[in-house]
Formats: structure tokens, sequence, C-alpha cells
């Protein structure tokens, strides 16, 4: 079913969020972007999918929620908002052994509606209900005999008189006989609008068969445009909940589905196919379940919870008491807390006093970002072993982060030349070769910063570098 194709856009996002070190802008603006083309390519009305990226986007970037917490309410917001889309309100038949429910059919043309009875009459029979079917739609031909081959498929009892033109006639014929069963479904005629001429012949019929139930046919391919056509008809008539037809050959039917819950008209079963057994219950909740492909969402809550989290990867790093890219984003992290970096050049003794160039600030800030894209898109075990960042991982890290390759060279070659000036509180004592070179040091002096202010830095901040 082409709905699957959505259900991977939101799984993978889902499982995006729940594997990212950080949910920061990018990351959510990706997220949100892939989820609008989903829903938009599946006709689901444009305002509630502006509605629903707001929403994610809020809750994404609310500075009050903590990380993990954050990932975790983010998670539950996208699958319970998809829910509400599909429709919160739950609806199900209530049909029993022994007591008679009639339910009419209603709809246009070649919607599907005869299909969807040959397939409730065998659904039903199957779960021991004793059902009959019975055909007043007197306008299309062969619509008695087409309800005839379907009822012999299901092998259930069926009224149809092929010569009578009035539909309230071929009732009064079998309503007597009719009492007996279970389950009675009632196929109706339909016309191509939902025209005068349609509503006052389903208005005569409802008033005379008094059915339990009324339910609207609309096949999935009308997309979004099933929220007016069910508004139509609930005016019309009174209406008790829809059956989706054809979601196995549209990319629409989310918008169909979308449009139903809009029109307060619950979706009770979707049509999957041109067999008998092509008919599913719906139901939102197990819906979602189902195109996200999880049991439940304990599942990728407990993944959240496992993923490696920032306080977990910062626990490993001080276990393993060695020198990550981790610390390095510590550091430039603790530093736009501070401030831009024009200021905490004032707040260093030694730096203070340094002019430096307002151009070379910003480039530095807009590296910091990059830079910090670039960790995001690495793995546990590079982050902590960047040395290990050669080749193909670095065009990896590069799309993913969305920056140039040369962007993540420079990112560890940063840290091999922060490396270097560690104290000795933490392993990686850099050995006779691994000295930073004539251009590494010119580098940094270029950056206003000399070894000798460097080393004095570290010991201010307990043997280690703030930023670079
Ligand atoms: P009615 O005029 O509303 O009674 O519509 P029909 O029941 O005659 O169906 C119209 C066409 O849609 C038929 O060719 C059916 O085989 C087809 N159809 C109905 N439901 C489905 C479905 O769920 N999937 C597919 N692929 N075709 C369906
Ligand atoms: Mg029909």
């Amino acid at each position: 079913m082409v709905l699957e194709k959505i259900g991977e856009v939101f799984k993978n996002a889902l499982n995006k969020i729940a594997n990212a070190i950080f949910v920061d802008k990018k990351l959510v603006d990706e997220i949100v972007k892939e989820l609008q083309l989903a829903l938009l390519s599946a006709d689901v009305d444009r305002k509630l999918v502006l509605e629903l990226s707001e929403k994610i986007k809020e809750k994404a970037l609310d500075e009050k929620i903590k990380n993990v917490e954050k990932k975790e309410q983010l998670i539950a917001l996208i699958h319970d908002e998809l829910i509400k889309l599909l429709g919160s309100e739950k609806k199900e038949l209530r049909i029993s052994k022994g007591t008679q429910t009639k339910i009419l059919f209603v709809g246009l043309y070649g919607n599907g509606k005869t299909t969807a009875i040959g397939k409730l009459a065998n659904y039903y029979s199957k779960r021991g209900l004793k059902c009959c079917v019975i055909g007043l739609d007197v306008h299309r031909p062969a619509a008695p005999e087409q309800l005839e081959q379907l009822a012999e498929r299901a092998k259930v009892t069926y009224f149809i008189n092929k010569k009578e033109k009035k539909p309230e006639k071929i009732w009064q014929e079998f309503e007597e006989r009719a009492k007996k069963f279970d389950v009675v479904l009632i196929d109706t005629a339909g016309r191509d609008v939902l025209n005068d001429d349609l509503i006052s012949e389903l208005k005569k019929i409802n008033s005379l068969i008094k059915p339990q139930y009324s339910i609207l046919v609309m096949a999935a391919d009308i997309g979004q445009a099933a929220r007016k056509q069910a508004e139509g008809f609930v005016k019309a008539i009174k209406i008790d909940g829809v059956i989706i037809t054809r979601m196995d050959g549209t990319a629409k039917g989310g918008g169909a589905l979308v449009a139903c819950s809009e029109a307060k008209a619950p979706v009770l079963f979707i049509g999957t196919g041109e067999k008998l057994q092509d008919i599913e219950t719906f139901n939102p909740e197990a819906f979602v379940s189902r195109i996200l492909g999880m049991g439940d969402l304990s599942t990728l809550m407990e993944k959240v919870k496992t993923a490696v989290s920032e306080q977990e990867l910062k626990k490993t790093k001080r276990v393993s008491n060695k020198f990550t890219l981790l610390d390095l984003y510590e550091q430039l992290e603790a530093m736009s807390k501070i401030g831009p970096l024009g200021k905490i050049a004032e707040l260093i003794p030694g730096l203070g006093g340094m002019k430096l160039p307002q151009n070379m600030l910003q480039v530095h800030e807009e590296k910091l970002k990059h830079w910090r894209y670039a960790i995001q898109s690495m793995t546990q075990e590079e982050i902590e072993n960047p040395e290990k960042i050669e080749g193909s991982r670095i065009s990896r890290i590069a799309k993913g982060a969305g920056i140039s390759a040369g962007e993540v060279r420079d990112l560890v070659k940063q840290y091999k030349l922060l490396k270097q000036f560690i104290g000795p509180g933490m392993k990686g004592i850099p050995s006779e070769g691994e000295m930073p070179s004539e251009s590494d040091m010119s580098q940094l002096k270029n950056m206003g910063i000399s070894q000798k202010k460097l080393q004095k830095l570290a010991k201010r901040f307990g043997g280690r570098i703030p930023g670079f």
C-alpha cells in the first residue's frame, strides 16, 4: 500500500530523533521537511500539514526541555499527532448474534459500494454471523447480477429483483425474510454527484428501512476531496461511518483518511484490493503502529533511552580518560554559553587586550556550527577515535552534516592539534612525532593564540584547552 511509504518516512524521522545526539534546528528542519513532503504527496490538506510542522518545531526548539526528554517528547508528539490526523475518534459497528442489524451503504457511482458489501458479507459470516445482502440499486443495469455474484462467492443469502424499478418496493418484498439475519447489508444506487435526486431517494429509503447504520463509501483516489463529499452526505442524511476503498491503488489514501477525520466521519474499514478478503477494520492507533512498523510506541521509547545520549557519551569518555571530539564539543558549547567569541577573548586574561578582527570571529562562529553538525553525524566510535576519520568516512560525515569534506578534515585536524596540548591529566601525551608542526603552530598564531598562551590557558582550565 502506498501509505506504507508515508509510514517509512515517519519511521525514519522517529529513528533519526531517537539516534541523534542533539536535537537541534538543523535536524528538526530536515525532519519537518521530509514529513511535509510525505504528507503533501499523500494529498493531506496543506493547512493541517503546516499546523503539524509548527507543533513539532515548537516542541523541538523549546529550550526548557532537556535533550533526552526532548527526544521522547518529540517522538510521542509526532506519533500522537499522526493518530490525531487520522482520527482520534474511534468507532466500531456494534453487531451481535441474534439481533438484526441493518446497514445501508451509500455513495457515488463506482466508489465501491457493491464490492464493499460483498467483502463485509464475507467478513461477518466468517465471524459466525448470519448475513444477507439486499440490492436496491435500480439504476445501474447490471447491479443485481453483480451483487448476486459477490453474494455467491461470500456464500451468503441475497435478495434481488431484476425487474422492479422502485427501491421501496424491493425492500418491502424482502423485509420480512431479512428479519432472521444478524447482519443485513443493503446496496443502494449512486449518482455521478451528490444531487437533489440522490438525496431525496436516500432520505426516502432511510425513513422506510430505518437502518441502525448508514455507511458512506468513498474511493481513496479522491484524496482530500473526501472531506467535502463526506460533509455533503452527512448534511443530507445521517452517516455513521465511512469505508475508504481502493487504498491499494493511489498515493492519495492518506489525504482521504485525514479528510474524513476532519469531516468528523469516522473511517470504519478500508478496502485494499479487488478480492473478497481485501478489507480491513480501520483503527487510527493500530494503523499508525502498523505503518510505523512497531508493536507500540514503547519500543521506540526504549530505543531513545538506550541510544547513546550526550551525557552517556561524556561518561564513556571519562572512563576511557581520552580526549575525544566530544571534549572539543563540550568546550565549544561552554564557549557559546559565555557569549560570542569576541566577548570570550575579553574574559580571558592575556587575550583581552588582543584585537581580534571582526570578520575572523564571524568565520569562527560559522565554523563552530558546522563542526557541531559534523560531530552529530559521526558514530560513537568516530567521536572517541577521531584518528579513524579518513577516506569515505569523511565524505559520509560531510554529507550527513550538510557541510564540505574540507570542513570535516579541518575539524579532525583541529582535534589532532589540540590533542597535543592536552595536559598530563589525560592520556594522549604527544610523542615526538606527533608534536605540532610548524604550519600547525603558525595556524594557531594566526588565530592570535601563541603556544605559551595556550599552555597557560590549559592550566587555568584544569589541563584542558577551552575551545581552540
Ligand atoms: P459501486 O458503483 O459504488 O457499487 O462500485 P463497485 O463496487 O461496483 O466498484 C467499482 C470498481 O472498483 C470495481 O471495478 C471494483 O472491483 C473496484 N474496487 C472496489 N473496491 C476496491 C478496492 O478496495 N481496491 C481495488 N483495487 N478496486 C476496488
Ligand atoms: Mg454498485
